[in-house]
């Protein structure tokens, strides 16, 4: 194992590994994917084996989180197998095991993410309607994803609803999401939408609802206490008196938290990402397939970390759209 933890230039230790292990996808949400997406070739993915061996490495080298996205990261064939092999570090290296999920899989899989030891689960849900979750994500079923969410809350997994702030959309919805998920015990994180790919007709800009607004309508009606809670990524939390309901804020628009950025992201095809909103990477497929051994795989590791910039270059004042990214949020996992 090697000891020297990785510290960026900016002195951040990187201790969160974000890991998409597919680009595929059971639902074309449309801030997301175009309708009709070009999917990697299978030979150009990680194999399961491969995806634990680079994870293996990054909590060698003091990666102590690691969140499962994709693509839909449960429907990648025989996943399950990846997460009860992975889940081994637990306990010894690793604090949490953890995913990004539609839910749409949950129904099958929670009982078994709960056994081997995930403790906590995302879950995309940007409405309760179930014609507009089948108009915004395109192939989706608003049923089947709250009965996934009933299967992770009966399995003992903490639910946390993620939902992207989206105008004309679910403005209308502010409150009955809010309100269901106190009545739940699911935690809430608003995002706002991001540039991230081509996504075919829609307009960013006219679904950019920046969340100091959002974040203004919900003091309205509720008390909002400031959390000092930070978990090192965009997020800032309040606590809703009335509820005692957590409530977080992913505004990479309106805020740039970068400065404490603890994390990586790893593509399905082995390229690290040392920014989201960044296009310098890192190939870390060729080192992982040149030898068994581990030693290219990391120095590759530390060479890409050596250059991990500040922050990203979001930005959509004065109406236009500056550090779009060309690559798909599917791509390099949200
Ligand atoms: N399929 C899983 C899901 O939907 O949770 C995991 C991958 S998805 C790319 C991860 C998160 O990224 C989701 O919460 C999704 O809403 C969010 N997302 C996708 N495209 C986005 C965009 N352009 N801006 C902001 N969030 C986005
Ligand atoms: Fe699929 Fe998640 Fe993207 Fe929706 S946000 S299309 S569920 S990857």
């Amino acid at each position: 194992m090697q000891t020297a933890p990785l510290i960026d230039p900016f002195a951040r230790p990187i201790t969160y590994l974000r890991v998409s292990v597919t680009d595929r996808c059971d639902f074309r949400c449309t801030y997301c994917m175009a309708e009709h997406m070009q999917f990697l070739p299978k030979r150009d993915l990680l194999s399961l084996e491969e995806l634990d061996r680079l994870c293996t490495a990054f909590i060698g080298l003091g990666v102590r989180k690691l969140r499962i996205t994709g693509g839909e990261p449960l429907v990648r064939r025989d996943i399950m197998h990846f997460f009860r092999s992975i889940s081994r570090h637990l306990g010894d290296g690793l604090d949490e095991l953890t995913l990004t999920t539609n839910g749409s899989q949950l129904g099958r899989f929670a009982a078994d993410l709960a056994a081997i030891g995930v403790r906590r689960v995302n879950v995309s849900l940007d409405t309760l309607d179930e014609a507009k979750f089948a108009e915004i994500t395109r192939w989706g079923r608003l049923p089947q994803v709250m009965e996934g969410i009933a299967a992770a809350k009966a399995a003992g997994l903490r639910v946390k609803i993620n939902a992207v702030a989206l105008k004309g959309f679910n403005e209308d919805e502010l409150f009955t999401l809010t309100d269901w998920c106190a009545a739940e015990g699911h935690d809430l994180t608003f995002i706002e939408v991001m540039p991230m790919g081509d996504i075919g007709g829609e307009d960013r800009l006219d679904q950019y609802w920046p969340l100091s607004d959002l974040r203004a309508r919900l003091a309205e009606r509720y008390t909002l206490i400031d959390l000092a809670e930070r978990t090192g990524g965009p997020a800032r939390y309040v606590r809703v008196a009335q509820s005692d309901q957590k409530i977080g804020f992913i505004t990479p628009l309106t805020h740039n938290f970068c400065e404490s950025c603890n994390r990586v992201r790893v593509t399905c095809t082995g390229e690290l990402f040392m920014c989201l909103g960044q296009e310098d990477r890192a190939d870390l497929r060729a080192p992982l397939r040149a030898s068994p051994d581990d030693a290219l795989l990391t120095d590759a590791i530390r060479a890409a970390i050596a250059r991990k910039p500040k922050g990203h270059d979001f930005d959509y004042s004065r109406q236009s759209i500056a550090g779009q990214m060309t690559r798909h949020m599917s791509h390099t996992g949200g």
